[in-house]
């Protein structure tokens, strides 16, 4: 299996209900390394320029202002199959439809304040670390 890393980022309804440690751990017990974090609050630019791809959806306007509403921590993971195992940890999209036991299931509300953001395919996980992390790909990691 490939050692791959990927962007996670916990998002601001999460950090309100202080919960980052509980979400670190979920990383570290499924193998996942932080290799590198930055808690900050995002710009209107910031959020909208990460979520260019939904630019057309109905829920763009409300997905920035929620992603600006508060402090969000952002990490970048590394570990065997790093992309998969996250999105596996964070469980579905929509909190009511996330299997038990997943970071949405146990923390988040609602589809739009779902309390993760994790990379989905190798392609979106390069350009999301180096979008946060700048120079990142010249970091050894180990
Ligand atoms: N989102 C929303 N309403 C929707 C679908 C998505 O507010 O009907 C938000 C939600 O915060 C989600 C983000 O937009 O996490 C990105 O959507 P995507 O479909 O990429 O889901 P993800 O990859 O985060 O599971």
């Amino acid at each position: 299996m490939a050692i791959e890393r990927t962007l996670s980022i916990i998002k601001p309804d999460a950090v309100a209900k202080n919960v980052i440690g509980q979400i670190y751990s979920r990383f570290e017990g499924a193998g996942l390394k932080v290799i590198a974090a930055r808690m900050t609050w995002l710009s209107e630019q910031e959020a909208g320029q990460f979520y260019a791809v939904h630019k057309e959806r109905p829920f763009f306007k409300d997905l920035v202002s929620f992603m600006t509403s508060g402090p969000v921590m952002i990490q970048a993971l590394e570990g065997e199959n790093a992309i998969a195992k996250n999105r596996e940890l964070m469980g579905a999209t929509d909190p009511k439809k996330a299997d038990k036991g997943t970071i949405r299931a146990d923390f988040a509300e609602s589809i739009d304040a779902n309390a993760v953001h994790g990379s989905d395919a190798p392609e979106t996980a390069a350009v999301e670390v180096a979008f946060f992390f700048p120079g990142m790909n010249t970091y050894a990691g180990r």
